[in-house]
């Protein structure tokens, strides 16, 4: 997070995302604050390349190019899985290690055997945490980020067929169900009474909320 004071946002932004998937769910988090937003996509901008080495960079990285090009507030998201016994992979290659394996079928299973491969079979070996990072960025230069993780095991085979990515093989602590088994509300639901949502982004979501949006 910046050392600065928040700024709150208000009025129009731009979603810095070519992904409709992504942008329907920024959208629907946006919302009930009054918040309007276009996407880079509509607006034709040009797409950044992710060249940072943390979440937190790559977030920035798409927010920044979208505020100058639009002249508008700019909302970016990065995130990935961080397996432990593989020292963080695919971490924020996530989507690059999906695509060179063809799909996320192959890229769990991808990631299973690398995870054979070090010894990691016991279910204490086989940690894993999901990251999103989110960065706000303004036109004048002010930004902000946030970052939250989700911890739980890597199990296999995947179970469940809801969420995408790599939800089936993601089992959170504290659950007896996967990503891949839960509906959208369970896994990426804000919760009314204020606890700790469940899922990265929307964890990440409620720290920008609390930091960055008036109710
Ligand atoms: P990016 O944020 O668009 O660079 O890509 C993130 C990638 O990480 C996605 O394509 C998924 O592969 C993976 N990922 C991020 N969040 C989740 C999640 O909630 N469930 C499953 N996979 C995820």
């Amino acid at each position: 997070m910046s050392g600065k004071a928040h700024r709150k946002l208000a009025g129009k932004i731009v979603i810095a995302t070519h992904n409709p998937g992504k942008l329907r769910e920024m959208r629907e988090l946006l919302e009930p604050y009054g918040i309007s937003a276009v996407s880079a996509g509509e607006l034709n901008l040009p797409e950044p390349d992710e060249t940072g080495t943390t979440f937190i960079e790559n977030a920035l990285i798409k927010a920044r190019a979208s505020a100058t090009a639009s002249s508008l507030p700019a909302f970016a998201d990065d995130s990935g899985l961080c397996v432990d016994a593989l020292d963080g992979d695919p971490g924020i290659y996530s989507a690059r290690w999906a695509k060179e394996a063809g799909d996320f079928a192959k890229a769990m299973a991808l990631v299973d055997r690398k995870m054979r491969e070090c010894g990691a079979t016991a279910s204490t070996q086989r940690r894993g945490h999901f990251v999103s990072a989110l960065a706000l960025v303004w036109p004048d230069g002010h930004e902000e980020t946030f970052e939250a993780k989700v911890f739980g095991e890597i199990v296999w085979p995947p179970r469940g067929e809801r969420g995408f990515g790599y939800d089936p093989f993601f089992l959170p602590d504290g659950y007896d169900r996967t990503f891949g088994e839960m509906d959208s509300q369970e896994k990426h639901g804000i919760p009314a009474d204020g606890s700790q949502a469940l899922s990265h982004r929307a964890r990440a979501f409620q720290m920008l909320a609390r930091a960055c949006l008036s109710d």
